[in-house]
């Protein structure tokens, strides 16, 4: 799995663009240890509401769901853990008609962009290694002390606000 684009649409929704490295296996039912190992890591996650089309609890839903799915609860976990409140939603779809196979389009909410960027980053490592079964050489704490340094930063760039005008790049052939 990876993240192979990241958009940041608007002020509070980023959208990523994911893709597996094996079309034909994105369940976590060809995949059982992950969802197994990530509530085991983040027994918060139970707490997720999640809406889907069997009304299933999040963690019933995790039996049988995209991969992407899982990462995008984890990316909402990680940023609601540093942040402490707020309420974040986050959206996982794919259209295979017109997509490649394989990818999918996932929407996660956010309210400091860096932090976002670093939670997208520590998430889609976890599920990797969750994946590889080398879960064991990421020190989940470690990666969380590091977006709490990541969320202060970005809360001090919002108070810069938005760089505009003086900084144009003026480029042109001839
Ligand atoms: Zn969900």
């Amino acid at each position: 799995m990876k993240v192979v684009e990241i958009l940041f649409c608007n002020n509070s929704r980023v959208k990523l663009v994911v893709e597996m490295s094996n079309s034909n296996c994105y369940s976590t039912k060809q995949a059982p240890h992950i969802p197994k190992l990530l509530f085991k890591l983040f027994p918060h996650l139970a707490a997720h509401r999640c809406d889907n089309d069997n009304g299933f609890t999040f963690r019933q839903e995790c039996e049988c769901t995209e991969i992407p799915h899982l990462l995008e609860h984890l990316i909402i976990e990680l940023q609601g853990q540093v942040q402490g409140s707020g309420r974040l939603r986050g959206e996982t779809q794919w259209n295979w008609r017109v997509d490649p196979k394989g990818r999918f389009h996932v929407y996660v909410d956010y309210s400091n962009e860096l932090l976002a960027l670093g939670a997208i980053r520590v998430a889609e490592r976890i599920i990797k290694a969750l994946d590889n079964r080398t879960i064991d050489l990421i020190n989940v704490e470690d990666e969380i002390a590091m977006l709490r340094k990541i969320a202060e930063a970005g809360e001090q760039l919002k108070g810069v606000g938005p760089l505009t005008t003086d900084l144009l790049c003026h480029s042109a052939g001839g």
